[in-house]
């Protein structure tokens, strides 16, 4: 057997980003930068008004009350108005530019607008600057916008087009093939036979492939023959940026996914041991000139979430560009005591994680331990790492990695 960190290191030191492409703003969001991007334009390009109101000069102002002539009415998009002398004024809208001259502008619910006279009176002293955007104040020519590897959010969108960019330098989006193995599966809306079971694995896959941001490749289901198994794995393997399947790595009469990984993936392919429980056997292989990896994954639907959770997840997620790989790890206060034989392995449990109204975060509740108990594990937004030993007690604190970063809520406890 070897370490859950050996298993992991192995697997994220042979996968890379994945060659990047140009893609069009409108479909970015959650991609990952792969280029940085300096500003070439400042953002406000140039002094402009804050509000709807008039453009003067504070100097003018500082003797209240003060009467000004309105010279010119300025709107967004306008050239820059006539400039303002001594003793006048300047209409103007928000984000209009503000008039030669002028150094602030009054808004429109402080002034008295004599419209007859053609002035406006103020009854307030200004100060230079007033109700004025200076160019430059959000984003100034040299700044560093966006480095690589940073996650395109809504704002960060609108920072690039605030650039006259319409497309940006990102990492594709992983397109990843999903294969589920075994004689014994059948397919959905049809009678089970006799010892057949149904197919959990690739929608439980293709789930959280989903929930990640990868894309999906349905590769269906394949019998257990050596044969077809290569050729299946070999043909996804030129048309995906990864492959993950499931059943048929272990020491079974049929494991034949194993062999084929071990035999396209040369010469770093691997099948591995690893000392967590569930999870423990894995096959690991890069094929081809792109490198594209193929996982092969414990069939039981409980290992296969824990396999994608702790080695295929952060090799996916390197493959499309992010700095940070592994799901968040925090530290718990255990609720309960929780057994455990020792076996030398790392117990990967699924458990429901509150915020107490300590502050601290607690597991609240630990799944049945089973692989093969699905259902069990759909409430649990945490995986807890317990070590090897004979159980961990109420109030102890154990690591948990954060399945759901949103859902940790306040817990009555
Ligand atoms: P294997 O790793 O192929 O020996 O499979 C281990 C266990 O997982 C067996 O009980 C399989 O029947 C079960 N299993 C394999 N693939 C699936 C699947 N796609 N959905 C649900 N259970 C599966
Ligand atoms: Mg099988």
């Amino acid at each position: 057997m070897i370490t859950f960190d050996e298993a992991h290191d192995f697997v994220l030191s042979a996968v890379d980003a994945l060659r990047p492409l140009r893609r069009p703003l409108v479909d970015a969001l959650g991609a990952v930068a792969a280029e940085n991007l300096v500003a070439r334009e400042a953002v406000p390009g140039f002094a402009n008004s804050s509000m709807d109101g008039y453009a003067m000069r504070s100097i003018d102002t500082q003797s209240p009350p003060t009467r000004l002539r309105v010279v010119g009415t300025t709107l967004a998009g306008d050239a820059p108005a006539p400039a303002v002398g001594p003793g006048e004024a300047v209409r103007i809208m928000t984000g209009a530019a503000l008039p030669e001259g002028a150094d602030c502008v009054c808004m429109i619910e402080e002034i008295e607008v004599d419209a007859t006279r053609g002035e406006v009176l103020l009854t307030r002293e200004m100060a230079a600057g007033d109700a004025v955007r200076h160019p430059g104040d959000d984003i100034a020519v040299g700044d560093l916008l966006l480095a690589r590897g940073d996650v395109l959010n809504p704002p960060l969108l609108g920072v690039i087009a605030s650039q006259g960019l319409d497309s940006l330098l990102v990492y594709p989006r992983p397109r990843v093939g999903v294969l589920s193995t075994g004689d014994e599966l059948a397919g959905p809306n049809v009678e089970l036979g006799p010892g057949e079971i149904r197919d959990a694995n690739r929608p439980l896959l293709t789930g959280m492939l989903q929930a990640s941001g990868f894309e999906v490749i349905d590769l269906g289901v394949a019998l257990d023959d050596y044969p077809s198994t290569l050729a299946l794995l070999e043909s996804a393997a030129a048309t995906c940026d990864a492959v993950i399947s499931t059943g048929g790595v272990s020491v079974g009469d049929v494991d034949h996914v194993k062999s084929a990984i071990l035999a396209l993936g040369q010469p770093q392919a691997r099948w591995m041991q690893v000392a967590i429980r569930p999870g423990k056997p894995f096959a690991f292989g890069v094929v081809g000139p792109r490198g594209v990896p193929l996982f092969g994954l414990p069939g039981n639907p409980v290992s296969t979430r824990v396999s994608f959770e702790l080695f295929v997840r952060p090799a996916l997620r390197r493959l499309a560009g992010h700095r940070d790989v592994d799901r968040p790890r925090l530290n718990a206060v255990m609720n309960e005591t929780l057994t455990r034989s020792k076996d030398g392995k790392l117990y990967v449990v699924h458990a429901e994680v509150r915020v107490g109204r300590d502050a601290r975060l607690r597991v609240e509740r630990v799944a049945r331990h089973g692989s093969h108990l699905l259902r069990g594990i759909a409430g649990a937004n945490a995986l807890a790492l317990i070590p090897d030993g004979t159980e961990i007690a109420a109030g102890e604190s154990v690591s948990v990695l954060l399945l759901d970063d949103l859902d940790v809520s306040e817990t009555g406890s």
